[in-house]
């Protein structure tokens, strides 16, 4: 006989979700997300032990399943890749751009078959030209598949932002990285801290500074 729902919260890469875990005559462990509300089913005879990896595991795929959806709402990237690639002495072809939330080890990739670029989720929220950077890159595998001497210089070719997005991109890796172990004074610090290194007297302003 089913029991009612216990009710509960939970909290998946950092968005609280409103749990409610029904036992029934089930054999697997099943989820729904609707808005914040995750609703899952799980047979009666598994222990709590168990079950709660599962939920976190189904809870990430279908929290970020619903976030991929909204980060590919807005429609110019394709534009935006069809520009890049008529900057190639033989520009590919570009069917699609797929911002995922499912590939966080590589910033993109791109399918000759499909024609298919798919970018890093995290790719939408920084600088256009770090995008079409990566954009450029997964373009340029088309002909090289290797990162050689002769990939490097048709990239930088097409795109002389290639080497200063390299280091945008390896900068924000290793603070992502190492985000949540950093001491809370440092993180607040790095927060407020601008993109130029220092201030020259003359090139420049800051606020507050009078001169
Ligand atoms: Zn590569």
């Amino acid at each position: 006989m089913p029991q009612s729902p216990t009710t509960s919260t939970i909290s998946i890469d950092g968005v609280t979700l409103t749990l409610t875990l029904e036992r029934k005559r089930v054999k697997n462990v099943n989820a729904r997300l609707r808005g914040t509300t995750l609703a899952v089913s799980a047979p009666f005879g598994m222990a709590q032990g168990e079950l709660d990896p599962i939920i976190t595991t189904l809870a990430r795929t279908l929290v970020r399943r619903e976030r991929q959806g909204r980060v590919n709402e807005q429609e110019d990237a394709l534009a935006l890749a069809e520009q890049v690639a008529a900057r190639f002495p033989t520009p590919p072809r570009v069917a699609r751009v797929l911002f995922v939330t499912t590939q966080h080890k590589r910033w993109g990739s791109y399918s000759t078959r499909t024609g298919m670029i798919r970018l890093h989720a995290a790719l939408r929220e920084m600088p256009r030209w770090v995008l079409q950077a990566v954009m450029a890159h997964e373009l340029a595998h088309v002909a090289h598949p290797d990162h050689s001497a002769a990939f490097w210089s048709l990239l930088r070719e097409v795109c002389p932002e290639t080497d200063r997005a390299e280091a945008f991109l390896a900068g924000v890796s290793w603070l992502g990285q190492r985000w949540e172990q950093l001491p809370p004074v440092e993180r607040s610090l790095l927060a407020g801290t601008e993109a130029g290194i220092d201030e020259v007297k003359g090139n420049g302003h800051s606020p507050g500074q009078d001169t």
